[in-house]
This record gives C-alpha cells, structure tokens and sequence, in this order.
C-alpha cells in the first residue's frame, strides 16, 4: 500500500467521525418517542415547547418532571438516566383539533423545521460523501494492484510507479553464463560512459534493444548491470503499469516516463514485459483497443522523438517477441535484439558459483554436479536453488550447506517445474535430442542446406525445445528447386529420426511440419515447380484472421478440381522429402546415435564438435566402437 491510499482511508475515517459528530449536535441529546396519545397530555399538562410540525412527525422539547402520570415506567426511567433537556418526536394522526389545543397550551410551534438543511446533509449528503470515499478508496487499492480506475485523479503521474534506482549496484559480475548476450550490451555501456568519443568517431547508437528470452533468464539483472557498470540511473517500469481502462492515460504516462527520462539522462529506461504494452495493433478480440493503441503510438513517437545523443537508451525485455507490434521493431526504435537463452551445463555452473559467493559450503558440494543436474533451469531457478539449500541447512542448525540440502532442495524445485512444464523429464529430452540430432544430420548431408552452426536441446522460448540452428552462407535473393527440397528435407529431419529411432512420434515437430507443408504448398502455387500443375500460380490466400478492415474474403481462382490436385501434390513433395531422409538417417544411423548422445551428454553442440563428429563418421571402426558406448534408445525398430 503506498502512502497516498494510506491518505485517502484517513479521508474516509475522517468523514465518518465528522458524520458522528453531527449526528451529536444536530439531533438533540436525547429524544424519546412518545405515542399519540401520550403527546397529547403531555401537551395538556404543557410539558411541551417549541414544537415543530413536519412531515406528519411532530418534534419539540420536553420537560422531564411531572410526567408520572402520562409516561410509562420504562420512558421515565429513561428519561431520568439522560438527565438535562429532553426532546421528543411523536407520529402524528389526523387530528384537526391539534392546533387548537397548541394554541391553548400558549406552545410556541411551527410547520417548517427550522434544521432542514442540516437534516439534510445528515440523512443525505453524509451517506453519500461515505460511499464515494469508500468507493474512491477502493478503486485506489484497485488502482495498485491491476492498473484500474484509481488513477483518474492523477492522469499521468506515473512518478510514483517509475521505479528509480541512481545506482543498482549490479554489474556484469552478477551476471554468468549468457556470455553473448553481456557482450553485446558492453558497446551500449561504452556509449553510456563515454558519449563524446561515441559521437566523434560516428558510432551508431542504438535507441533501444530488446532483450528477448524465458522468465528468470536474468533479463531484469543485465538490464540492471547495464545501468551499474555505466554508472548511470536506472528507471525501470512494467510494460502492464501502462495498460489502463481510460483512454489516453497511458499515453500521459508513456510521456511522463520520457520527460523523467531527459530529465536524468543519461539514463537507462527498462520496460519489462513489454509485450503487455507492445501488442500488435488491431490483434486481440476484446474491447480496448483505442487505449492500446494511443499508448503504443505514443510510445512510437516518444522513441522517434528523442536522440540517442542525449544519453537516453531504452532497453525492454520480452518472452514473448513474436506478439510484438513490427512497428516497435523498425529501425530506430527496437531495432537491436538479443537472445538471452537459458544456460548450458557450463553457464549453469558460473551463474551458481556467483550464487554461492556469499555462502558457506561444504567441501563436498560439487556444482559441476548440480550444474549437470539442472538442465533446462534459468538463471532464478539456480538462485533459487542455492536460497533453498542454505534455508535448510540454516534450519538444521549447520554451519555451512552440504551436498545434501542441495540435493533436497532441487528435489522439491525439479518437481515445482515439473508441473509448470519448465523442465523436461529424461524420456522427453532423449526425444528432442534424437530430433535436433535429426535435423542437423540431415543438413549436413545436403549439399544446398544452410551450415548448421549450433545443435541444441536447451529449451528456448514457449514452444521450441531444442533448436539446431543454422547460418545462411550468403544473402539469398533467389532459391533454386533443389535449395528448397534441401530445406524441406531439413524440417523433416527431427520428425523422420524420432519415427526411426523410437517407432513413435512426438508432437515437437508441429512448428516443422507446418513449415515444411507451407514450403512445399508455396512450391506448387507460387514458384511453377510442380510437373502436375505446370507454371500456373493459384492464390489461396486464407481469410484474415480479424475482419477489422475491408479485406473481405477473396473467391478462389481456380477450380475444386485443381484444389485438390494442390493438396495432392503437396503430399507428394513431402512424402518424397520424407523417404529421403529416411534413407540418409538409416545409412548414418551411427552418427545420429553419437550426436544425441553428445546432446544429451552437453546440451549444446557447436560447429567445431560436429566437424570432429561428421570427421570420426569417415572411420567406420572407430564410430561403432562408438556407438556401441551410447545408451541405446527406448526401442530400436
Ligand atoms: P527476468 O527478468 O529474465 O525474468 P531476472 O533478471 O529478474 O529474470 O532474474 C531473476 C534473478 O535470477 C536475478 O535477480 C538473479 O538473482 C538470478 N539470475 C537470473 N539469471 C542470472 C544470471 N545469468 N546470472 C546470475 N544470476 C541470474
Ligand atoms: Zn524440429
């Protein structure tokens, strides 16, 4: 809770005393009801004064003593233990001869109450301040927690949420095992410490950089370590703080953040999530949409605004790019990307040894051993690890944490992500591994495929669990035929190899197929290289997604015939890719098993152990000495 919802409960206590409090001096002290009857002697013995007729309720003083005779024991009593002046109210009943009797008891009396307008505040103006300071005060605790409507008095303001820190005290240091990713941001800290040089030589200053990858990959951390290796502040913000019910309020905040920024440049400003706030324009079915679109556009024009000269780079963190608007990453705005992937067996090993500087060990903690243990962990998990460790050891009393805790507490972490499926069991790497070791092999048997230049079963992103990642040798503005054959055998690889090896499927391939069969449909339609369709093009476009614009489906140009035939071919391209690919893995089914075996052993394998792999592949004798040493997979067909 921040002080200003702390003020406006102060606000609504204050107003319900005040509301007490008038009650108290408004309505006399104390007022007893009187039947008719009642009122009647009582106004004949003339115990009654000042009495005031409205709205059929008759209210006045009341003389306390002398009453014995009209008021019962119980009202007496009453009317003894208040003491002092008394009131009265009395319900009145249809009775002419009411005035008369006033006028003979010599009472002062009137229709209208004198106090109608402080009657009024009480019953009616009071509840109503009540409710809205309540209301207000919810909304306010809304307001912190999803962004709701608590900011309507403040539009803009986002200086309470803009998180600032003038030094993180992080550096590079903090951060081990996302090498590459550190590397390239050393050149924005080179401009961050030394902007006049930067300019002279006529560096290229990027404005912002997108650092994409998995929760808990240290995107946060680097970010930091940017802001504290330069020495400069560090103003960091949720992409989701901006999204917001009413219309132009994130746009306000959006140019807050920016004024602030100028004001402290230089400066490093960190939208985390910046998916929330990025979506593409026009994506997403539910309302909202001129409030995400003011606050991107704003966001657009704010980055198109400012020069990098004034110290100012933006860094936002994603795990989810492919959402983002591509408006955001044109030139000049995120046009500089960097991966961090979660780590490999040696990077898990450094990000722990940062982890334990401050902690007591047992000489029989291994963490080359944790290391091992821990594939598919992120950089937090291993923080979380060591945490957890030294809890339990604290617990029993140790004086510094033992192999043991370590082992309990990745116990219990391994099956927390297991059922958040961020860690693969051991029968789902050998799957992915057999399947990358599929595609790589492939790509290396094909003489029009791209150089493979990274085999990898360290999941990456949402969807992909391995990745074998290739280089194009050259930039490409023509494929020829046999090229994308090539590539469309590739796809298949991973899909081919698990079939041959396990005698099963698995659903990883579905990105691949999907490449493949738009590959090879685009074959057929667009590039004239099928034999059964000839040189034709056929635009079978699908229809859009959203129907937000006036793209209305267009009717298919060819025949229902000819739509088949398509598909029919399409097949024929993917079936023939699928056969040889199988005949290349059959015939290097030794090398496939090296490989998986290497991936599952290392998790990651460069180009320089698979030129030493393909190489041993030349000396039969040496290979199945090799593979033999392998553990064989499930079932061998
Ligand atoms: P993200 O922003 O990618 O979700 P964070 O940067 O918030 O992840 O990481 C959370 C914590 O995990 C960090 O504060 C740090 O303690 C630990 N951590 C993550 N990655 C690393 C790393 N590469 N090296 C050291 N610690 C890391
Ligand atoms: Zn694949």
């Amino acid at each position: 809770m921040d002080k200003k919802q702390t003020f406006s409960l102060w606000y609504v206590l204050a107003a319900l005393v005040g509301m007490i409090l008038l009650q108290e001096f408004v309505v006399p002290r104390h007022t007893q009801t009187l039947t008719y009857s009642e009122f009647k002697q009582a106004l004949a013995a003339g115990k009654l004064d000042d009495v005031v007729i409205a709205d059929g309720i008759a209210t006045g003083k009341l003389r306390g003593d002398g009453l014995e005779q009209i008021l019962p024991k119980d009202k007496l009593e009453a009317l003894a233990r208040a003491g002092g002046e008394h009131g009265f109210a009395t319900v009145l009943v249809n009775d002419p001869g009411l005035v008369a009797q006033l006028d003979a008891a010599k009472v002062r009396y009137g229709s209208v109450r004198e106090s109608k307008w402080l009657g009024a505040l009480v019953s009616w103006v009071a509840p109503a301040l009540v409710f809205f300071g309540i209301w207000w005060f919810l909304m306010k605790r809304m307001g912190s927690g999803m962004g709701g409507m608590g900011h309507m008095l403040e539009i803009g303001k986002s200086k309470a949420k803009v998180y600032m820190q003038t030094e993180t005290g992080v550096t590079f240091k903090d951060v081990a095992g996302i090498d590459e990713a550190r590397e390239e941001l050393m050149e924005v800290v080179e401009f961050l410490k030394n902007p006049d040089r930067y300019k002279r030589l006529g560096g290229k200053i990027p404005k912002g950089v997108l650092i994409v990858g998995a929760p808990g990959t240290g995107k946060t951390l680097l970010a930091k370590a940017v802001a504290g290796e330069a020495g400069v502040p560090f103003l960091s913000l949720s992409g989701s703080e901006f999204v917001e019910m009413f219309v132009g309020v994130g746009a306000a905040r959006v140019r807050d953040l920016f004024e602030q920024a100028a004001a402290k440049a230089p400066c490093i400003v960190f939208i985390d999530e910046i998916d929330a706030l990025g979506k593409a324009r026009g994506v997403g079915l539910t309302g909202g949409h001129e409030e995400h679109e003011q606050t991107l556009n704003q966001l657009l024009a704010e980055m198109d605004g400012f020069d990098t000269n004034r110290g100012v780079i933006i860094l936002a963190a994603t795990n989810r790019p492919e959402v983002l608007d591509p408006a955001l990453l044109r030139p000049g705005r995120f046009d500089r990307h960097i991966a961090v992937d979660r780590p490999d067996l040696n990077g898990r090993r450094q990000i722990l040894e940062v982890h334990v500087k401050n902690v007591k060990l047992a000489p029989t903690v291994d963490l080359a051993v944790l290391a091992a243990r821990t594939p598919g962990f992120a950089g937090a998990d291993l923080a979380n690890l060591v945490n957890e460790a030294t809890l339990r050891a604290a617990k029993r009393g140790k004086d510094a944490v033992e192999m043991q805790d370590f082992e309990e507490a990745l116990d219990r972490i391994v099956a927390g992500l297991e059922k958040k499926n961020r860690v693969m069991n051991p029968t789902e790497r050998k799957f992915v591994a057999y399947h990358e070791a599929g595609h790589a092999l492939v790509a290396e048997h094909r003489k029009n495929a791209d150089r493979v230049t990274k085999v990898s079963i360290i999941p990456r992103g949402i969807a992909a669990l391995g990745y074998t990642q290739q280089s194009p040798t050259e930039d490409r503005y023509l494929m020829r035929r046999s090229e994308l054959l090539d590539r469309l055998d590739v796809l298949l690889g991973g899909r081919v190899a698990e079939q041959l090896v396990f005698d099963d499927v698995s659903t990883g391939a579905e990105n691949d197929l999907q490449r493949a069969t738009d590959l090879a449909r685009h074959m057929v339609t667009h590039y004239g290289m099928s034999e059964a369709l000839g040189l034709a093009t056929y635009d079978a476009r699908p229809r859009p997604l959203y129907l937000n614009g006036p793209t209305l489906p267009e009717p298919r140009t060819f025949s229902e015939r000819t739509a088949e035939a398509i598909d029919g071919e399409v097949r024929r391209l993917l079936d023939e890719a699928r056969e040889r690919v199988a005949q290349t893995l059959r015939a290097n089914r030794a090398t496939l098993e090296a490989l998986a075996a290497l991936l599952l052993e290392k998790e990651v394998v460069d180009r320089t152990t698979l030129d030493g792999l393909m190489a041993s592949n030349a000396a039969p004798a040496q290979l199945r000495v090799a593979a033999m040493a392998l553990p064989p997979a499930d079932r061998e067909p």
